[in-house]
């Protein structure tokens, strides 16, 4: 091998696998991106996401769509280890996912270097949410949403199909004013989303603080019209002190976690407290079969049921808060 080869391992997936792939790649392989490579400093480079089967919308079609993860090494001793880590990550994860063998090649950077920019393109989440890496120029439809994220460590790339249900559900439920609330932020992408929908104020929480740091560089990167004020990004969970305040609030995080919220499993502020009456609380991360255990979890708040979203086994629900309590 040539010292401007690269190895490139690619591996087909479906949305769900796709996330954990990209974060194996990121973890073992992230670092440097392209824009280091006038430095000669290109290692690693994280994952690369090529994706086809879209419709002239820019939605993916049912069958048709199909996503192609990959990432590249560079020669020598450490390309090496990290080739075995990646392969062994991906063994543990085809044990979760169905997925097929990852196909190795030999590639020359330089075609890398293009690679990795054309194929990481604008993709459309929801009806009018356009997801941007942070270098592309996307050409929105009228009425559009734009979001532009640097991939990063943090969970919500918008590949997964939770929090494309999620973002189903706010397309929906919020109006422009509302205050809004994302409790598990990950990368920001639903509050930023929801700020250019019109809501205000949007207040975002993550225990993890990777994810907090990566959704205020997302939130800087996105010229949101709101305030420093109105876009309050802080590690924590449910916020305290702010009962009834919220109009929408998204959770999407696993049921369990959720049931543990409402119930203050963790000593912490009910999920529910923060809830507007009348408000609409979205609730995603869930599998199909546990959704009864997170509606149960949320009855004894006075919420019910007014929508369920579902994307193979994943489920979003949307509950109401009828009255106050
Ligand atoms: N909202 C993003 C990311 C969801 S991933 C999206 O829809 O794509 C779930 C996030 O919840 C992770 O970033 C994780 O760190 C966070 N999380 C897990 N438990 C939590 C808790 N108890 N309170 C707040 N955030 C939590």
């Amino acid at each position: 091998m040539y010292e401007d080869e690269l190895v490139e391992i690619a591996v087909e997936v479906d949305g769900e696998a796709a996330e954990a792939v990209v974060e194996l790649f990121n973890r073992y392989n992230g670092g440097d991106w392209i824009e280091d490579s006038a430095a000669g400093e290109v290692s690693g480079g994280g994952a690369v996401v090529e994706s086809t089967g879209y419709d002239d919308f820019g939605s993916p079609v049912p069958g048709e769509f199909r996503m192609l993860v990959k990432t590249y090494l560079k020669p020598g001793p450490r390309g090496r280890r990290t080739r075995r880590q990646i392969e062994e990550g991906l063994w543990r994860l085809s044990l979760l996912y169905p997925m097929p063998e990852p196909v190795a090649r030999t590639v020359r950077e330089e075609d890398w270097a293009h690679a990795w920019k054309r194929h990481y393109k604008p993709f459309r989440i929801g009806r009018r949410v356009l997801l941007t890496p942070a270098w592309e120029e996307p050409e929105p439809l009228p009425g559009d949403v734009v979001v532009r994220l640097e991939p990063g460590m943090a969970f919500g790339t918008g590949l997964h199909p939770t929090t494309r249900l999620c973002m189903a559900a706010l397309e929906k439920w919020l109006r422009p004013g509302d205050a809004f609330l994302d409790i598990g932020t990950g990368s920001g992408v639903l509050s930023i989303a929801a700020a250019k929908l019109g809501a205000a104020p949007v207040w975002a929480t993550d225990i993890d603080p990777l994810a907090i740091r990566a959704a205020k560089d997302n939130a800087l990167r996105n010229e949101t019209a709101l305030s420093p004020d109105e876009l309050h990004i802080e590690q924590g969970s449910v916020p305290a002190g702010q009962a009834g305040r919220f109009n929408v609030i998204a959770a999407n995080i696993l049921a369990e976690v959720l049931v543990g919220l409402f119930d203050c499993a963790y000593d912490n502020i009910p999920l529910a407290e923060p809830l507007a009456p009348g408000g609409h609380l979205i609730l995603s991360g869930i599998l199909e079969e546990k959704s009864g255990m997170v509606l149960s979890a949320a009855a004894p708040h006075g919420l019910k049921e007014v929508e369920r979203r579902q994307e193979g086994d994943w489920v979003a629900l949307v509950v109401r808060r009828e009255h106050a309590g």
